[in-house]
Parts: structure tokens; sequence; C-alpha cells
């Protein structure tokens, strides 16, 4: 990063929404600083899949090549490090890291969620490679191969006869102990012969080409993929420390145009949402940082357009 410690814009969290927002206002020439440190959400997985004209490409190499264009515009600062506070102090935004501190005018914070996955040994390892919680964007490459869906709620069991319907027949369910299914979801779940587990799981373990679960009675099976529906929760407590208002599931609550409640603060990608609806992915978190950082940057604009004295 170069001297300049003040900037139009800091953006917090460099995934595809803070970099797509970054290269919205590096093209329009505004003074930019990126702060991240890589912990992007699909680090661990090998391929990034519903990109357009990327489909296929690595989550790193995705990154990578967002990086590298962002190294045309002069005005985008590119800050390894992390953010560990944020002081709104007089209409300006001063951010500590854990390498410079800087200053903006204005903030978009883009630091995204961690997924939550239920408490099994070893089952961090397997996630990314071989076990996913989209089957959207992880089910084809698997598909009328065996699957297995870990979870014992309503939305475990949609998603096991999701995966039966789109992916492959040959599905499992495994409740990892009591399910807590209604009776009707019971009835469905027979209907169509997906059939349910209900032993714990002691251990996940990652295969080549697939995961094991070791099961409490101390049998195992192999499966070529499994998903599972993992809960999420912010990946930084800048959010709470700010006082944005969140939705009830936890996401920051923004307008059309990604504004949260906290003036001049923006927040993009998987971390906020404006309408209803679960989806995050990679698409829809650019698209809300090219969003944010087009509407920002005609909104400094016609403030200044706006006060302008002819006299
Ligand atoms: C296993 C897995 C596979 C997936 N596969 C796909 C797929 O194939 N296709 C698809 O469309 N979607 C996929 N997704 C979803 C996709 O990863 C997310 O929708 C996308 O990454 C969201 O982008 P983002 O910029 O909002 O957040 P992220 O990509 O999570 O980026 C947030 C960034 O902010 C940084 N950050 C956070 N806090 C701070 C801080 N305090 N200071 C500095 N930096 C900070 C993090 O280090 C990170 O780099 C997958 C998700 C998972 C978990």
């Amino acid at each position: 990063m170069g001297r300049e410690s003040h900037f139009d814009v800091a953006i917090i969290g460099g995934g595809p929404a803070g970099l797509a927002a970054a290269q919205v206002l590096g093209r329009q020439r505004r003074r930019v600083v990126l702060i991240d440190n890589h912990q992007g959400r699909n680090g661990a997985a090998s391929s990034v899949h519903m990109l357009l004209g990327r489909e296929g490409m690595t989550p790193e190499g995705l990154i990578l090549a967002a990086r590298r264009e962002l190294a045309k515009f002069p005005g985008v600062s590119l800050l390894s490090a992390e953010a560990t506070t944020v002081l709104v102090e007089d209409a300006k935004i001063v951010v500590s890291t854990t390498g410079a501190n800087v200053s903006a005018d204005h903030l978009i914070l883009a630091t995204g969620v961690v997924d939550q996955l239920p408490s099994i040994p070893g089952i961090g390892t397997a996630y990314g490679k071989s076990l996913f919680h989209c089957p959207l964007c992880h089910g084809f490459e698997v598909g009328d191969q065996p699957v297995v869906v870990i979870g014992g709620s309503e939305q475990a069991a949609f998603m096991a006869a999701y995966v039966q319907d789109r992916i492959s027949r040959d599905v499992q369910l495994c409740s990892n102990g009591e399910p807590s299914f209604s009776p009707l979801t019971r009835r469905r779940l027979g209907h169509n012969d997906i059939r349910v587990i209900e032993d714990k799981v002691v251990a996940v373990e990652a295969q080549p080409g697939g995961l094991m679960l070791r099961m409490a009675d101390a049998t195992a099976v192999t499966y070529r993929a499994g998903f599972v529906s993992a809960k999420y929760s912010q990946r930084s407590p800048l959010v709470h420390e700010l006082g944005c208002t969140l939705r009830d599931d936890g996401r920051v609550r923004v307008d059309h145009f990604q504004r949260s409640s906290v003036p001049n603060v923006f927040a993009v990608g998987d971390m906020a949402k404006a309408t209803g609806g679960n989806m995050s992915f990679v698409a829809t978190a650019i698209a809300s940082g090219v969003t944010a950082a087009a509407f920002l940057d005609e909104d400094i604009f016609a403030g200044r357009w706006a006060s302008q004295s002819t006299t």
C-alpha cells in the first residue's frame, strides 16, 4: 500500500463482493483501500461453479485474477491485514488494522460469513472437498453417484429429497441421532424411498474421490459426496460493533443499494441481504458489490453537484 492513508472508500473484505466493489470504484478513479485477510468462505473448495465464463475455476485463481485486474487502477490500494476496529468519527470512518491504520469517507463491509458445521470429528477436513452445503454449486459433478445428506432437521429432509430429484437417486439421509422430522416428512421420505440412517456419526473422513462416515455401531459407509444443511454466522464482529441492524437470519439488513442502517456504511456479499431468501453465491456477491459501488460513486458526485455554488 502507498503512503496515503485517507480514502474515499474503505472496503473491508476482499472476497468476490469486496473485489467487485473495488473494481467499480477504481474504474471511476476513486481512492479506495481494500483490506483483506484471505479467509474466503469457499477457500477449501477445489472449484467454483455457477459463475458465467469462469465455470470450474479454483476459488484462489478467481481471487488472484481479480486482484491482478485491480492493479490497472491506480486509485486502488490493497492492504493484506485484518481490520480490528472501525470507528465513525464526525462522518469520518477510521479503520484500525493489524497493518496500517486508514480513514475514509465511506465504508463497504464485505466480510462474509462462516459456516457452522455439525460437531462431528473430521467433518471440517471433508468440507469443500467432498462435503458441501449447496447441491446447486457442487451437485452436478457427483450426479448419479452415491450421496449422503447429513442432518436431522426438516431442512435436511428437504435437501435429501431435492438431491434425489435433481442429482442422484442413490441418496441416503443420515440424521446423526434422533431426527426432528414431522410425521408428514417421514411419510414423504418413505414414499420417495429415501433411507434414513438414525445412528450417530462418530467421525467423517475425507477420502480420495469421496468421504466415509464412521457410525456409532462401528460400521462405516462410503459415499461419492455429502451435503449438509449448515448454519452460518457473521465472520467479523465489526458488523456488531458498528451497530448495523441485522435480519432474523443474522445477515445485515440492507436496502436495494446495499445501504445498512448506519450512515455511510454499506454491506455486500453473503453477510447482507436486501430481500428474503437464503441464496448466496459468488455471482450474487459480485452483483451486490457492483450495485453498492455504482450507487455510492454516483451518490458522492450527486452530493457535490447539489451543493455546488455558481457565484
Ligand atoms: C465449500 C463451499 C463451496 C462453495 N462453492 C460455491 C460455488 O461453487 N459457486 C458459488 O457461486 N458459490 C459457492 N459458495 C458460496 C461462495 O463461497 C460465497 O457466496 C462467496 O464466497 C461470498 O463472497 P463474499 O465476498 O461475500 O465473502 P467471502 O468470499 O467469504 O469473502 C470475505 C472476505 O472478507 C475477509 N474478511 C473478513 N473479516 C475481515 C476483517 N476483519 N479484516 C479483513 N478481512 C476480513 C475474509 O478473509 C474474506 O477474504 C461456496 C461456499 C462454500 C462454503
